[in-house]
């Protein structure tokens, strides 16, 4: 990967046939791997450990921690962090999270690298990760951790982890292992990770008005330890919950609760009620444009301007729902 300082060139959808050999020649070897090893039950406990375990790296880390600073830790929890998302083999930690970040500033608009509605499903699932177009990193965008020169090196040598990782697998359990724990889990984890820049913006129940076409789904959160409230997160990101109400199951923050309790992370960034209820004092326009971007066929359009937000009259009652702060720590 180089490591320029360049922004990225403008959008495009044309996908780079070369780049996804590497991509698409993984997920052949499962062909093999399926035909020649036989299978057993503890595989399938393998790759669901090396799938969860590698999902926490990309959501706590790479997502809510390197892109959104939703909570904070110490140095080498950090690095190990980075490490660890990047076993996913996903490029470095610091492309991701700038990448990510240039994501939430242009969602849905014309500048947006990876938007169904404007570049179509397959683009923005795998077409533009893959893309040698972005293979820089945007520094301009990350300089809060590119002072960390682990993870300048760390983001130089991003596919270093993800061979550490098979190599582990190896030693543990040799060729089954590596196949079982490698290759079959890894595709899995990079097709779960990659509905959220597709999928979490084609199905699923918008309920905050935001200028993109996000939305939040019950079995994507599932499969991504909490991402798939992604409506939730682009209305506010910086949160390190994603799921906000009882029945929005979160895994990652839970498991993030768990580590506070430890001491190993703090400050966890945590909604505030008047962001959660804002949808309570939303106009009837507003409701009506929610329930309009909801239908299963309108992520193909463009998103909307939003609806005129609510009138001063409306404001204290919205107030009335924020006993506390706007963000509370
Ligand atoms: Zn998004
Ligand atoms: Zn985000």
């Amino acid at each position: 990967m180089t490591t320029s300082t360049e922004p990225a060139p403008a959008t495009t959808s044309k996908f780079d046939l070369v780049a996804l050999i590497p991509f698409i020649g993984w997920h052949l070897l499962l062909i093999p791997g399926f035909l020649f090893i036989d299978f057993k039950w503890e595989y399938v406990a393998l790759v669901a450990v090396t799938y969860f375990l590698r999902m926490f790296g990309v959501t706590a880390g790479y997502h809510r921690y390197f892109s959104h600073r939703a909570f904070k830790t110490n140095r080498v929890f950090q690095f190990l962090l980075a490490f660890l998302a990047q076993t996913s083999a996903q490029k470095g930690v610091l492309w991701w999270a700038a990448h990510h970040r240039h994501h939430h500033r242009h969602s849905d608009q014309e500048d947006d690298l990876h938007s169904p509605s404007r570049t179509g499903f397959w683009w923005s699932h795998v077409g533009w990760i893959m893309s040698t177009k972005y293979e820089a990193t945007r520094f301009e965008s990350i300089r809060d951790f590119a002072r960390f020169p682990e993870l300048v090196w760390l983001n130089k040598h991003h596919i270093l982890p993800a061979m550490v990782a098979l190599f582990v697998m190896w030693l543990l359990g040799g060729l089954p292992w590596m196949f079982y724990g490698g290759v079959v889990s890894t595709v899995l984890l990079w097709h779960g990770t990659f509905t959220i820049n597709s999928l979490s913006h084609i199905f699923g129940r918008r309920r905050y008005v935001t200028t993109d076409t996000s939305r939040n789904n019950f079995f994507f959160a599932l499969l991504t330890m909490g991402e798939g409230w992604h409506n939730n997160h682009h209305f506010h990101q910086n949160t390190a919950n994603q799921g906000w109400f009882w029945w929005e199951v979160d895994a990652t923050f839970a498991i993030l609760k768990a580590l506070s309790w430890i001491g190993v992370v703090s400050d966890l960034r945590v909604v505030s009620e008047q962001t959660k209820y804002a949808f309570r004092i939303y106009t009837e326009a507003q409701k009506a444009q929610l329930r309009a971007e909801t239908r299963f066929d309108a992520w193909r359009k463009r998103p909307q301007p939003p609806a005129p937000t609510p009138t001063p009259e409306a404001m204290p009652a919205l107030q009335a729902l924020a006993p506390r702060p706007a963000l509370e720590r």
